[in-house]
């Protein structure tokens, strides 16, 4: 695919500095806070696109909710099963794919989880991204998007976002 950010070879070379080697503290939040729980599906099968090192993907995987992390830089997912290695026994797993061009499971997901997903695609992308939802979530199904950054700034990491882009899709 053709994409102006080579993530293979950051992840090749170990230039994850995003990577902050555990789940994201609001998303943590948000699966404990009494306010918010509810609205995660508790059932069912979940994605989480671009997942890097798959802490999100660890921390959303329940018995009765089946997660896969998927990441289309091979280094990425080798890394994640390296790292998780009870992914089988927790009800999760790693997939190595473009969000843009994969087989979608019949019926489609329950819920959706990006994070630092949106700001890794160059801005052409977008509208791409946001039509790739309603593709792979089942009718009532959920997208939780936690978007980061969100600074009105020209650059990174790597594309930076704003309220504007957020709410225009
Ligand atoms: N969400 C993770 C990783 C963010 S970096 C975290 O918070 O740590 C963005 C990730 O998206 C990278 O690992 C990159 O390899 C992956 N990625 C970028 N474009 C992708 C695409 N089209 N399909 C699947 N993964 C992609």
């Amino acid at each position: 695919m053709d994409n102006e950010v080579d993530w293979e070879k950051r992840w090749k070379e170990g230039q994850t500095l995003w990577d902050a080697g555990k789940a994201s503290p609001a998303l943590k939040k948000l699966i404990e806070d009494e306010d918010t729980k509810h609205l995660i599906p508790s059932q069912g099968i979940g994605l989480v696109p671009g997942c890097g090192s798959g802490y999100d993907v660890e921390l959303l995987a329940t018995p009765e909710r089946h997660m896969t992390g998927l990441d289309y830089s091979p280094t990425a997912v080798e890394v994640c099963r390296k790292i998780h290695p009870q992914a089988a026994d927790k009800n999760y797993d790693f997939m190595c794919a473009d969000f843009y061009n994969f087989e979608i499971p019949a019926g489609g997901y329950d819920l959706a989880y990006d994070y630092t997903f949106l700001c890794a695609m160059p801005p052409r992308l977008r509208p791409d991204w946001a039509a790739r939802y309603p593709q792979l979530i089942k009718k009532g199904g959920v997208l939780i998007a936690l978007m980061f950054p969100l600074e009105e700034k020209e650059g990174g990491p790597p594309f930076s976002l704003s309220r504007i882009v957020v709410t225009q899709f």
